[in-house]
């Protein structure tokens, strides 16, 4: 962090911290953060400030399975499994056993950054045409709502995986909170109503997804209690059975037979494909534990997941890129413009040159090299527009000039969607957690009896290469998994914990994530203020997307007289963070009002200097 930046967030920080104790107080006091009662659900804070660890997610019920976790004992990985459970209750459209994730783990005993690759893969069957048919991709929201696009859950095993290595905990043990929760049931919110609505006609056309997610045929009311016991039978199974309950057993025979012979009601309309999937693909399945990506940015050290997402390579090429620039002294519009041009940059090379490593050799590293990132950066100007689609330059062989690429392809559609954790313990070990079903409501199509959605992962393959004449490292294969832009990354200053920041949404995960992190580190806001900022992505495609506050400011206005051009899009990104301060204490921070506003929670709030 440079001096100047430091001092600012530092000082910020402190002022917020007094506020901030007062609800964070009221959030970890309550009763049902240690109950979780349904008729009494935790208050929402966006920020909490204390002791003892930390928890940041969408959810209150779910950060309050967490810190209670914590607060017994458990470290940060017990506590990162079981609220992701828990969130598999309350954010069922976002997360559960029917998807996958990354995680990326810092050690506070071995001061070492692992991760784990959790993605979903396509059936052993599958072929580059997997979304062909005659020739020709199938229409996008068709695919989403088909068996077709189910890949392999990498959930379950995650959560194994991070216990057996890391954790203190069963899986058994880990399930209880979330199988109690799923039993009692939650309170119904806007944004969960509002997001039944959105999916309820689709929804309507599987009975075993309109029994759960549309009682009597309606809609759930904001305020009731919505309990999900299929779930928490199924929870209670893997924890009782294990992981082969899933991958081998009872569940997963559910899963395959969900999957061939999708449960369509005899009314619809809507053909639903059916996939692959199959015994063998679940009993195949397994997670990578990868090295981190890692960039130096300003004196800290950037560690991000590695492909087969595309989040720490893209984040960590744009912070590359930005690093030659003093960003902490531009006017808010050139700020911007970098910000901007340098998500153009990297995403061009990202769509070249990012897949699953295992069927595509990806460069990691000379994306994420100084040197590459200095022949692409020297495309800036002050004052013009880079033109998408960018072509992509070559990382492999970094020239000494400037990269101005070779043939463009333009980025492929991504939905913007999932859910996002962030979980520190008092030992100084810290989690940062992206889990998905892919779209919102996954694929639409319960496993009948097990109260989960599948989930539709596949469709982050590109169906067809978007130019021909560009070689395409995202096509459906077999057992491979599709690119992600998952970004959880966390930040370490002279090898400690400084930060840790992750945010659902698909390809705006990867804009989301570096706007936070420039918004902290270079522009001075404390966590919480950077998370809330309003958010503007650029994929290299023509237009920029704004959110209203920035759509509606005159920064609109400045930076078109300069070439830019822009869309609106209403919110991008939900993020999670938390912030270690000097003191020792931790700063968990959410979302002020995206998705009803996130849960921040700390063990002991301390509003103490
Ligand atoms: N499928 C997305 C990805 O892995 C995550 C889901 C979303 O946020 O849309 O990049």
């Amino acid at each position: 962090m440079g001096p100047a930046a430091g001092s600012t967030t530092r000082r910020r920080i402190t002022a917020l911290a007094a506020t901030a104790a007062v609800v964070a107080t009221l959030a970890a006091s309550s009763p049902a953060a240690v109950a979780g009662t349904p008729d009494a659900a935790p208050v929402k804070s966006p920020v909490a400030v204390g002791y003892g660890g930390a928890v940041s997610s969408v959810d209150a019920n779910a950060s309050a399975v967490g810190i209670d976790v914590l607060r017994r004992g458990g470290n940060a990985v017990d506590a990162a499994v079981a609220t992701a459970a828990a969130l598999g209750v309350t954010e069922p459209y976002s997360a559960g056993i029917g998807g996958g994730g990354y995680l990326v783990y810092y050690n506070a005993r071995t001061h070492r950054i692992s991760t784990i690759d959790g993605r979903e893969t396509a059936p052993h069957t599958a072929t580059d045409g997997l979304f062909l048919e005659n020739g020709k991709p199938l229409p996008f929201d068709q695919a989403v709502t088909s068996g077709l696009s189910v890949g392999a859950p990498g959930t379950p095993a995650t959560w194994q995986a991070a216990l057996d290595r890391w954790g203190t905990r069963s899986l058994a043990q880990s399930l209880a909170p979330a199988e109690r929760l799923a039993e009692r049931g939650f309170t119904v919110d806007q944004t969960f109503r509002q997001q039944t609505a959105d999916n309820q006609a689709r929804f309507a056309d599987f009975p075993a997804t309109a029994k759960l997610f549309l009682p009597g045929g309606r809609l759930p009311v904001v305020g009731s209690t919505f309990a999900n016991p299929d779930l928490a039978r199924t929870y209670q199974e893997l924890g009782r059975r294990g992981l082969g309950a899933l991958y081998r057993g009872d569940i997963g025979t559910d899963i395959i037979d969900t999957v061939h012979k999708p449960p369509v009601s005899p009314t619809a309309t809507r053909k639903v494909r059916p996939g692959k999937l199959s015994a063998a693909d679940l009993a195949g399945y397994g997670v990578n534990f990868r090295s981190p990506t890692h960039v130096s940015y300003r004196g800290l050290d950037v560690y991000g997941i590695a492909p087969s997402s595309s989040g720490g390579t893209t984040t960590g090429e744009a912070l590359n890129i930005l690093q030659r620039y003093d960003l902490s002294t531009m006017s808010s519009a050139q700020y911007l413009h970098h910000f901007i041009e340098a998500s153009r940059i990297a995403f061009a090379d990202r769509g070249r040159w990012v897949g699953d490593p295992a069927y595509t050799n990806v460069p990691s590293r000379g994306l994420t090299s100084r040197q590459f990132a200095d022949s692409r950066a020297c495309l800036i100007k002050p004052d013009a527009v880079l033109s998408s689609p960018l072509p992509p330059g070559d990382p492999r062989h970094p020239v000494s000039g400037c990269d101005h690429g070779g043939t463009a392809a333009p980025t492929t559609y991504e939905g913007q969607n999932t859910t996002n954790l962030t979980v520190a313990d008092r030992w100084g070990n810290v989690v940062e957690y992206t889990l998905t079903i892919e779209q919102t409501g996954g694929s639409g199509i319960v496993v009948p009896g097990r109260g989960f959605l599948l989930n539709n992962e596949l469709t982050d393959f590109d169906f067809a290469p978007a130019n021909p004449a560009v070689p395409d490292p995202n096509l459906p294969g077999p057992g491979k998994r599709p690119r992600s832009s998952i970004s959880p990354t966390i930040v370490l200053k002279d090898g400690r914990p400084d930060f840790a920041i992750g945010s659902p949404g698909g390809a705006t995960i990867i804009t989301t994530v570096l706007q936070v992190l420039l918004g902290h580190v270079d522009r001075g806001l404390p966590l919480v203020d950077a998370i809330a900022a309003p958010r503007a992505s650029q994929r290299n495609g023509a237009n920029t997307e704004l959110e209203p506050g920035l759509y509606n400011s005159p920064l609109r206005g400045e930076l078109e007289r300069i070439g830019h051009h822009f869309a609106l899009n209403p919110e991008i990104g939900a993020a999670t963070g938390v912030q270690r301060l000097p003191d020792g204490r931790w700063v968990a921070a959410a979302e002020t009002v995206r998705r009803g506003g996130g849960s921040a929670m700390v063990v002991h709030p301390s509003g103490k200097e």
